[in-house]
């Protein structure tokens, strides 16, 4: 008789014992279909063994193993023992969220056979720029483990040097990971992708691919017969047995972070894999995440840079702080700008302005009374969108129709605070009758499909106006694009939360970086009443380092990450006083007396502290060394297991937190 230690997708920190008739060591990373409850369940060996800590009478015996793949390497178990371990997640669920759901399943779907990709004629290269070569002659991939910072302005042809280098390791036979944020929003670098290596077998993995395709790709990828592997943060964890490069562009996305079920970082994940795979991994960004360039700083990576904009026709747009204190604004929008798009209208070029808010308006309100549109699940208002006359509340997604009446007093006369892109839209097409308007966020462009329509539109020439949130800002080429106007940027300066200049910069980065692409010189109108706010100097003067080293010096003073590293416990029940005394419990376990180098705060409400009726509350715990923090948490973590908590409570530990 011999003993399977099997992982299974269960929030347990634990494995689960199965007896098998014979099975060998060999059989380590196959998947195994073993009783559960009062059902089955699919789950992977960890380890075969002769005995248990149970009795063996007392196990049950497992159904079957399934050998329709070859068993999952070493390498992966490496991975997800460290992510296991760093971010405090149960192992079971860490191995099975690397597969593919069909590979999870009791019931497989039928597989149909991969459709095979047309061949097409190999898009040429263009030329490098001086600092493109020299940023791909110091990466050497055949030199082991190195990870590399690529800092370029936008426009600058990252992605030139990311196809260079993925060239180069194609044609020393290695498979290329290379990781985007949202690949929906990314079309056109899929598309020089496939373009460029159209001999080479490219697949995608992300969340919206079909679940037959998802499988299909993944298997492909694991059988190495994938040689380019283009995928979001839940490809980080796809075995790849050729694997000699990873790619992460937009490294400062906050997408690569998972923040619900397991929370990990993909571009942290992707650091230690390739230290662990002994390969090169590059990240790219034209405005990094703070920790990555004080990792450049201090040369854990080395920094490459590029200043210039690849196409030497197309400068950088000039940056111009509009002092709104100064100005009449019609609709929260000044002069100055409206003068700006009637030049462009003027001169056939395309306009985009940016709010970072969807929906009509943020709020509706009775000035009557003072009700508010409150969502009554959420510590949030709910958005009012007058398309389809709905409230609609952005956290939990809870809507209902827009009331006739003030629902408390009965007054008619509510009236829309505040505005988002759709009254931005409707205002801009009173004013400018004869443009042709698009609004681009989440409301109007729901899918992959609609963006790329969408973009066609843009590229076309059908839009002289766009409207548009974040969703405008990552990396698109609109050649005759030259202006961009940013509203409402304020309100994240003196937002409560420490990482939010950190974003504001990065997005006003990047939707700056539209304008003027190409031949015609673009201009960024920022509308502020604070146009002597350090922050904006540096965009003024696209000074990125700078802006990174006073943002730097202020958390290593206020002790910030990445001066400190912190862990976040959180709790969540229908009643505050619940979250708030478990969480209490936590911080005076006596397990904590035992690590003199890490801090626990006090237990504090989260900034939402009411989300989809359940109330939320966290608590601090930081070291000013990882290793500190690293012992201390596991046995934090058992100690909190053993806490007596009501029923409805839920808990989690969040490492490396990015959210308050
Ligand atoms: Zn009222
Ligand atoms: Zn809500």
């Amino acid at each position: 008789m011999t003993v399977l230690r099997v992982a299974l997708d269960l929030p347990l920190h634990r494995l689960f014992d199965y007896t098998i008739d014979s099975a060998t060591p060999a059989d380590v990373g196959l998947r195994v279909r073993v009783p559960f409850g009062r059902g089955e369940r699919i789950g992977v060996v960890v380890e075969v063994s002769e005995n248990s800590d149970w009795p063996l009478a007392q196990i049950k015996p497992a159904i079957e193993i399934l050998r329709d793949i070859a068993p999952l390497p070493a390498e992966f178990f490496a991975l997800c023992n460290f992510a296991s371990t760093y971010y405090q997640a149960p192992l079971g669920e860490v191995i099975m969220q690397g597969l593919p759901v069909g590979l999870k399943r009791l019931d497989p779907p039928l597989r149909r056979q991969a459709r095979p990709t047309r061949p097409t004629l190999a898009a040429r290269a263009p030329e490098l720029t001086d600092e493109q070569s020299a940023a791909l002659a110091a990466i050497d991939l055949a030199g082991g483990f190195s990870a590399h910072l690529l800092h370029g302005v936008t426009g600058s042809g990252k992605t030139e040097v990311y196809l260079r280098l993925i060239a180069r390791a194609l044609g020393d036979g290695k498979q290329v990971l290379l990781l985007v944020p949202e690949i929906n929003l990314t079309p056109q670098l899929e598309g020089r992708v496939r373009a460029r290596f159209t001999e080479a077998s490219v697949v995608s993995l992300h969340s919206e691919l079909a679940e037959a395709a998802r499988e299909r790709n993944w298997r492909a990828a694991f059988a190495g017969e994938a040689d380019i592997v283009l995928g979001t943060r839940l490809a980080i964890f796809t075995p790849l047995p050729r694997l000699g490069l990873i790619v992460i562009d937009e490294e400062h996305d906050q997408s690569f972070k998972q923040q619900d079920g397991m929370r990990y970082s993909a571009r942290d994940v992707g650091v230690f894999r390739a230290h662990q795979g002994n390969i090169p991994i590059l990240l790219g960004s034209a405005t990094p995440a703070l920790e990555s360039w004080a990792n450049a700083q201090n040369k854990r990576y080395a920094l490459l840079t590029l200043k210039e904009r690849a196409n030497p026709e197309a400068t950088l747009p000039a940056v111009k702080l509009l002092d709104t204190r100064k100005m009449a604004l019609k609709e929260g929008v000044s002069e100055a700008l409206i003068a700006a798009i009637k030049e462009r209208l003027a001169r056939g070029e395309q306009s985009l302005v940016f709010l970072n808010r969807r929906g009509y308006a943020p709020v509706l309100a009775c000035m009557a009374c003072g009700w508010v549109s409150r969502c009554t699940r959420c510590a949030a208002n709910m958005v009012l969108h007058l398309a389809d006359r709905r409230l609609r509340c952005h956290h939990c997604g809870f809507e209902h129709r827009v009331p006739k009446a003030c629902p408390t007093c009965g007054n008619q006369d509510i009236h829309p605070f505040g505005r988002g892109t759709q009254r931005l839209e409707s205002w801009l097409q009173e004013e400018f009758p004869e443009a042709r308007i698009l609004r681009v966020d989440r409301d109007s462009v729901k899918n992959r499909k609609q963006w790329e329509v969408m973009l066609e539109r843009i590229h076309g020439g059908e839009a002289d106006i766009l409207v548009g949130t974040q969703m405008l800002a990552k990396g698109h080429d609109f050649p005759k694009l030259t202006l961009v106007g940013a509203l409402g940027a304020d309100a994240a300066l003196f937002a409560a939360d420490w990482r939010a200049p950190e974003r504001l910069f990065a997005q006003l980065m990047q939707v700056a970086g539209r304008a003027g692409r190409a031949e015609l010189k673009g201009e960024v109108l920022i509308q502020t009443q604070y146009p002597d706010h350090p922050l904006y100097a540096a965009l003024v003067a696209h000074d990125y380092p700078g802006f990174a080293a006073t943002l730097l010096k202020e958390r290593e003073q206020a002790g910030f990450p990445p001066y400190t590293f912190q862990a976040m416990l959180r709790a969540e029940a229908p009643e505050m006083a619940d979250s708030i005394a478990f969480l209490k419990a936590a911080a005076d376990l006596p397990v904590i007396a035992g690590h003199q180098n890490v801090m626990i705060y006090d237990p504090i409400p989260m900034k939402l502290s009411r989300l989809a009726s359940l109330e939320r509350g966290q608590l601090l715990a930081e070291s000013p060394s990882r290793p500190a923090l690293q012992a201390f948490l596991p046995r934090w973590r058992e100690a909190i297991e053993g806490l007596r908590s009501p029923s409805k409570l839920r808990w989690h530990i969040e490492v490396d937190p990015l959210e308050f």
